[in-house]
C-alpha cells in the first residue's frame, strides 16, 4: 500500500465572475514509504495547489477539491473530521515552503515557536523535555550554536537558516510525509545545495517520505525516486526518475530536459527556454494543452489524450505513464 495515494484530484478556483475553473484537472500519484516523488513543472501549473488540496489548506471558499480522492495510509482524508485531520497534518504529514519568513512568527523567538509544535503534539511531555528536543532538533538541521539561537527571532536569521529552522518544526512530530514546496528557491546556489544534502540525510536518517516540489528539474534529479511532470493542471508524464531521465517519452519532458545545463548547449534558465507560453486558464485548449507549443502537434492532438500506462518490463512494477497521442513515434 502506498504512503499517500492521489486519485484523479481535481482543484477548482471561482473567479469575482462565479465561474469555476479547474486548476488541477484528475491527476493521480502515489508516493510509497521513505520514498522522494518529484513534482515538477512551471510556476502556475498546479503544483502547489496540489500539496495545499494534500494538507486541507486551500483557500476557501475560493479554491475547492472538485473531485478526486487523497488517500493517506489507506483512509481518505476528506472522509475525516476536522480533529483528525488536524492529527494527520502536521503529526503524520508536515509542510515546509518556499519562504520561511511567511511561516514563521516574527514576533516569536525561533525556539519557543519549535516549543509550541511539541506541545501541540505531545503535550504529556515535560517543558524540560521539549527544550532538549528542540536543542537536538536545532543541531540536527546544522544551527550552530543551537542554545544561543534559542532566544533569535526569525529576522536575525539568514534565508537558510530560516529555512533550516522550518525544517525543525517540521521534523518535530517525526512525520511520516513531508511536504517540500520549493523549499530552496528562494536560497543562492551553494545553500540550496546544503539545504538538498540536509533533506537527503534527515530522510534517510527518519525514513520519512517526501513529496518535493519545484520548478527546477535539474534539483528533483538529485532527490527523486519517482517523478511527476504537471503541465498545465495536468500531469503529462510519470515515472521512476531513472526512466524519466533516461527515456522521457512526453515532448513537453523532453524539452525541460533539453534545457538543462550540460544537455549540448549553454545552460538557460531551466523550464524557461520552451518557446511559446502555457495556455491561460480561461482559455484551456480542449485537446492536448501542451498543443501550442509542441513541434509534434497533429490533428489527433485536438483530442485530450490520456495518461497511457507503459509498463517498462514484464518483471517490474515500475509503472511510467504518459499523456500523449504520439508518444510512440517520437521517443528518444
Ligand atoms: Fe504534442 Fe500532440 Fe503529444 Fe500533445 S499530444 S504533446 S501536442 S504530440
Ligand atoms: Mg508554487
Amino acid at each position: 500500500m502506498s504512503l499517500l495515494s492521489v486519485e484523479q484530484l481535481s482543484v477548482a478556483i471561482r473567479g469575482d465572475d462565479g465561474i469555476q475553473r479547474e486548476l488541477v484537472s484528475a491527476i493521480s500519484f502515489a508516493i510509497a514509504t521513505g520514498q522522494t516523488m518529484g513534482l515538477v513543472g512551471e510556476s502556475g501549473c498546479g503544483k502547489s495547489l496540489t500539496a495545499m488540496a494534500i494538507l486541507d489548506l486551500l483557500p476557501k471558499p475560493q479554491a475547492l477539491r472538485s473531485g478526486g480522492k487523497i488517500l493517506f495510509k489507506g483512509s481518505d482524508l476528506s472522509q475525516l473530521n476536522n480533529k483528525a485531520l488536524r492529527e494527520i497534518r502536521g503529526h503524520k504529514i508536515a509542510v515546509i515552503f518556499q519562504d520561511p519568513m511567511s511561516a514563521l512568527n516574527p514576533v516569536q523567538q525561533i525556539g519557543r515557536q519549535i516549543m509550541e509544535v511539541l506541545k501541540l503534539h505531545f503535550p504529556k511531555q515535560s517543558n524540560a523535555i521539549h527544550r532538549a528536543r528542540v536543542l537536538e532538533l536545532l543541531t540536527e538541521v546544522g544551527i550552530p550554536a543551537p542554545a544561543e539561537r534559542l532566544n533569535a527571532y526569525p529576522h536575525q536569521l539568514s534565508g537558510g537558516m530560516r529555512q533550516r529552522v522550518m525544517i525543525a518544526m517540521a521534523l518535530a512530530c517525526e512525520p511520516e510525509l513531508l511536504i517540500a514546496d520549493e523549499p530552496t528557491t528562494a536560497l543562492d546556489v551553494t545553500i540550496q545545495a546544503q539545504i538538498v544534502r540536509l533533506l537527503k540525510k534527515l530522510q534517510a536518517k527518519n525514513g520519512m517520505a517526501m513529496l518535493f516540489i519545484t520548478h527546477d528539474l535539474a534539483l528533483v534529479s538529485q532527490l527523486s525516486d519517482h517523478i511527476a511532470v504537471m503541465y498545465a493542471g495536468k500531469i503529462v508524464e510519470y515515472g521512476p526518475a531513472t526512466q524519466i531521465f533516461s527515456q522521457a517519452r512526453h515532448p513537453y519532458t523532453q524539452g525541460l530536459l533539453a534545457s538543462l545545463p550540460g544537455a549540448g548547449h549553454p545552460p538557460k534558465s531551466p523550464l524557461h527556454s520552451l518557446d511559446g507560453q502555457v495556455p491561460a486558464i480561461d482559455n484551456m485548449p480542449v485537446g492536448c494543452r501542451f498543443a501550442n507549443r509542441c513541434r509534434y502537434a497533429q490533428d489527433i492532438c485536438q483530442t485530450p489524450p490520456a495518461n497511457e500506462v507503459i509498463t517498462k518490463q514484464a518483471d517490474s512494477h515500475e509503472v511510467v505513464s504518459v499523456a500523449c497521442h504520439l508518444w510512440r513515434s517520437i521517443s528518444p
